[in-house]
């Protein structure tokens, strides 16, 4: 754990041995799923680039004043780039800002480090507008893009990066982290690695954050609740959350993480299941449901997953996962 982050030690192996070798690409694209650690491995990368006082060469010693700005996102020759609060884009004038930016001599560091963060939330016109800066960058600047996966950017994006393909942790390398980076109990350390599938940044929010972990047991509730509910009750759970699509994308995400361990329980694999502090109702639906409508009904959150990200509509396509749901009585 040289740069003390949770998993992905190859990729930390990868871009140290770009900085010790002095071999850095242009540009480099992190991509894995949310909450995977993207963002954090950019960071500690930009820090290890900068770092005027390794630890050891390619290891940054996050305490000097460089480091600390970095992690701030405060340093003069850094230029972060993500979607502005009441906006759901990246749009091409913070691209074209940026490009500006890059134009200039860089103030303190070497290199000027552009850092554009969830780079599929840009437009094809923003994703386009930096394709000659991602091909020519001035000086010996670098730029970092962080997405879920590459197809969700243009090929002519993701062809002129270097992809660094981030996936889930082992739980056991989550829990282990947790603990020793981040000294958390190993009981709550283990509940949290299962709980965040492997997703250490999801992890560590639940931890920070009590709110949020109600928030997890409300809509599991709710969730065994809707099972049982008729097409009426259903439908006045789409009126409730209809509208708020960072709602409706967390119970997507938390509903659907109980159906991938309903899947893997009926399939009888050895798989760790996410959710173990609902063993016993994953069993229950176990007995009252085949494989195969398991993974239909996980199917049918996949596919309300991707049609959200295609900017489907919100209200339709919520509802119409509700009402694909099995219903059980008595659960
Ligand atoms: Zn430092």
């Amino acid at each position: 754990m040289t740069w003390d982050l949770i998993g992905h030690e190859w990729a930390v192996q990868l871009l140290r041995g770009h900085i010790v070798q002095n071999n850095l690409r242009h540009a480099y694209l992190i991509t894995g799923p949310s909450g995977v650690g993207k963002e954090n491995l950019a960071v500690r990368f930009i820090q290890a680039i900068n770092c005027p006082d390794p630890v050891e060469p390619g290891i940054p010693c996050r305490v000097c004043q460089t480091c600390q700005r970095i992690a701030r996102m405060e340093h003069p020759d850094l230029f972060p780039v993500k979607v502005e609060e009441n906006s759901t884009q990246i749009k091409i004038d913070q691209i074209r800002e940026l490009i500006h930016l890059f134009s200039l001599t860089p103030y303190m560091a070497s290199r000027k480090i552009g850092l554009l963060i969830n780079f599929e939330q840009a437009n094809p016109q923003a994703q386009n507008s930096l394709l000659k800066t991602l091909e020519e960058p001035p000086g010996n600047s670098i730029m970092i893009l962080t997405a879920t996966t590459a197809n969700s950017l243009l090929d002519t994006i993701t062809s002129r990066c270097e992809e660094i393909k981030l996936n889930t942790v082992p739980i056991s390398i989550t829990k282990k982290g947790l603990e020793q980076i981040h000294g958390i109990p190993a009981d709550q350390a283990n509940f949290l690695a299962h709980i965040s599938g492997g997703k250490p940044e999801i992890a560590l929010h639940y931890n920070q954050d009590p709110v949020s972990l109600e928030l997890r047991d409300t809509l599991l509730n709710e969730h065994r609740q809707i099972l049982q509910g008729n097409s009426v009750e259903r439908f006045s759970y789409v009126s409730k959350y209809g509208k708020d699509s960072r709602m409706v994308n967390k119970i997507i995400d938390t509903w659907s993480s109980l159906w991938h361990d309903i899947m893997l329980q009926s399939g009888k694999s050895q798989a760790p299941i996410q959710n173990i502090d609902r063993s016993n109702e994953i069993n229950q639906i176990v007995n009252k449901v085949d494989l195969s409508t398991a993974k239909n009904t996980l199917n049918f959150f996949l596919r309300a997953h991707s049609l959200l990200l295609n900017n489907a509509n919100l209200k339709l396509t919520f509802e119409d996962l509700l009402l694909h749901l099995p219903r059980f009585e008595n659960l």
